[in-house]
């Protein structure tokens, strides 16, 4: 393991991002993934000690979630904003179109398992984003205030 992606991915907000990004693999992979084979993640966030339950998924979601660790340890956003209201796709497209799958199956299921703040995070982030599109007030505009 690389002695930066261990530094970035232990970080106490990156360390929630990616338990709550395990979680969700999980939940898709069961609900979604259901007569494949499921072991326990081998990753280098799991080496780090990252996750509190280790994800137990099927081999591609396996590799999802190693690419989605990584993309997390090394965003360059501080605070990082959610992914989906982020300008920068740092995402690989087939890689961004999975996600997008799992959040939409395993989003409104895991209310229910301990994510319920995530999920408000999510919403007023999100009406937060909307509305400055619609107001599209300029940069220098808003600086000045
Ligand atoms: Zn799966």
């Amino acid at each position: 393991m690389e002695e930066r992606f261990a530094q970035r991915i232990t970080r106490e907000e990156a360390v929630s991002d990616t338990r709550l990004l395990g979680d969700f693999c999980a939940i898709y992979c069961r609900g979604r993934h259901a007569g494949r084979d499921r072991r326990a993640l081998a990753s280098d966030g799991v080496a780090a000690g990252v996750y509190s339950r280790v994800p137990k998924v099927c081999d591609e979601c396996a590799e999802l979630l190693r690419y989605a660790e990584k993309r997390r340890a090394y965003c360059p956003k501080d605070p990082k904003p959610f992914c989906s209201y982020c300008d920068t796709h740092c995402y690989r497209a087939d890689m961004r179109e999975s996600m997008r799958e799992v959040m939409r199956y395993a989003g409104p299921r895991s209310m229910f398992r301990g994510h319920a703040i995530d999920g408000l995070r999510h919403l007023i982030e999100g009406r937060r984003a909307a509305a400055k599109a619609k107001a599209a007030v300029p940069d220098s505009e808003e600086r000045s205030r």
